[in-house]
């Protein structure tokens, strides 16, 4: 099997961990071992392992109608209610319609897709940049890919396309200068935002797509009034804002969506992930009243918008996703993640001062810890003693999976995390912890 994401690509030469089967908050190898899955496999199984309200409502509708596309006006009620269902969830600001995908990375392809149609139609051939951040990811087709601010996504691959910009990473700890603020950080990297546009020509910039937390590129929450500050931007020159919800929607902060914890206002958000739980692949694009009317009134001129996927808005998933949204309501799981959340937080953030720990990060149930010597960011541990795959690696043993890249790691546990649970997280991450600190002593000495 050639494997994403994985060195030397051939995972079944290299020993794979083989996930056999999962239960609530644990997943098991095919030897038996149970592991706390503090990643919800990647960010995105919510409801944990066997939820079986989701398994009755795929099986229902595998019975009912397997697969109907929705091309060409035809369509199935399964895509139908989901997008009232899901249009209905968002409030931070009113959207008028839901475009299904079948991933992240399909969802933020369309909005570029979109992005452009729109202006086309708008007749603003030139307005078709897109301005992303820095350390960001927004997935790994060639779009998504060019889009995402992560130099391993782009080299090798002929990446960014050249309609792509990066501006600043809001990265507090790590970029902000001597005595700064977070808010004069925030004033700066809007500084920094304009002057880009400015230069470039605002007429040639169409769109500025961001995270609300950053997730893969190491859980970077926004620092103070940055949202604030970086919409007035992105507003005074007709930009549109693209919300990239695909970690952080339905509860994953605390709050419903990332837009409403930070204020944002957004013109499009792409979702993905917690949407069905995971239970099976689904996306959406949703699109502001301004931007659906505009290429709703110019479809005339411009033809019919013929972008989409055999399995946009598949009906299984749909009745997955519409099942999943139900429980989410039910459920309370918003409140639930924001109750749980100080525990998991506070639990974790208690090892901060670990000589190996540059700064623990995050909010709600993300939660990123950097290692770096001297706790300082310019202070990286050589590449080669390999800190951060050895805490996994502890972490494994110990009986917990996480997410490693280089010396980040990463957890993002599915909301229904019990309270027992975060607290076997957290004796799991100080065991692993301990090892490292052990590790990191005795190659310091060598
Ligand atoms: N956007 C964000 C913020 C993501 O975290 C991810 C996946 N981790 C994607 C987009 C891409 O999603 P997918 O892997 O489903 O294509």
């Amino acid at each position: 099997m050639l494997a994403p994401f994985t060195a030397g690509w051939q995972t079944t030469d290299v020993n794979p961990l083989v996930i056999d089967k999962s239960e609530g908050s644990y997943v098991y190898d095919i030897n038996g071992k149970k592991y706390l899955d503090s990643l919800a496999g990647l960010w995105c199984t919510a409801l944990g392992g066997n939820e079986p309200r989701l398994v009755e409502a795929a099986t229902a509708q595998l019975n009912k109608l397997p697969f109907y596309h929705s091309f060409w006006n035809r369509t199935t009620k399964p895509s139908l209610d989901l997008a009232k269902d899901l249009l209905e969830t968002f409030t931070a600001r009113k959207m008028a319609k839901a475009f299904f995908v079948n991933s992240g990375s399909e969802a933020n392809d369309t909005q570029v897709k979109l992005v452009w149609y729109y202006n086309n139609a708008l007749g603003r051939p030139n307005k078709k940049k897109f301005i992303a951040r820095a350390k960001s990811y927004h997935g790994s087709t060639l779009i998504a890919a060019s889009l995402s601010g992560l130099p391993a996504l782009h080299q090798k691959f002929d990446l960014p396309a050249p309609f792509v910009l990066h501006t600043d990473c809001p990265h507090y700890w790590r970029f902000h200068l001597p005595g700064e603020t977070e808010e004069e950080f925030s004033t700066r990297l809007a500084k920094n935002l304009e002057e880009l546009i400015l230069k470039e020509g605002p007429d040639t910039i169409a769109a500025f797509i961001a995270e609300p937390v950053m997730g893969a590129g190491g859980v970077i929450p926004p620092p103070a009034t940055y949202f604030e500050k970086i919409q007035a931007v992105v507003k005074k020159y007709d930009i549109l804002f693209i919300a990239d919800e695909v970690i952080c929607a339905f509860g994953r902060l605390g709050t419903m969506y990332g837009c409403d914890k930070y204020g944002i206002k957004p013109d499009l958000v792409s979702l993905a992930k917690a949407l069905s739980s995971a239970y099976l692949p689904i996306g959406a694009v949703l699109v502001s009243p301004e931007v659906s009317e505009v290429i709703h009134s110019q479809s005339n001129k411009l033809g019919s918008f013929s972008h989409g996927f055999t399995y946009s808005g598949h009906p299984v998933s749909c009745a997955v996703a519409i099942e999943a949204l139900k429980i989410y309501k039910e459920r309370n799981i918003v409140e639930k993640v924001a109750n749980i959340s100080p525990r998991f937080q506070d639990g974790v953030k208690a090892f901060a001062d670990s000589p190996i720990i540059g700064e623990i990060r995050g909010t709600g149930l993300i939660l990123g810890t950097e290692f770096t010597d001297n706790k300082s960011p310019n202070d990286p541990f050589p590449p080669e003693w390999g800190v951060g795959a050895y805490f996994g690696a502890q972490c494994e043993k110990h009986g917990m999976l996480v997410r490693v890249a280089g010396d980040n790691i990463m957890m993002s546990p599915p909301f229904i995390i019990s309270p027992e649970e975060v607290d076997e997280l957290i004796s799991i991450y100080g065991k692993a912890l301990k090892g490292t600190e052990e590790r990191v002593k005795e190659l310091k000495s060598q």
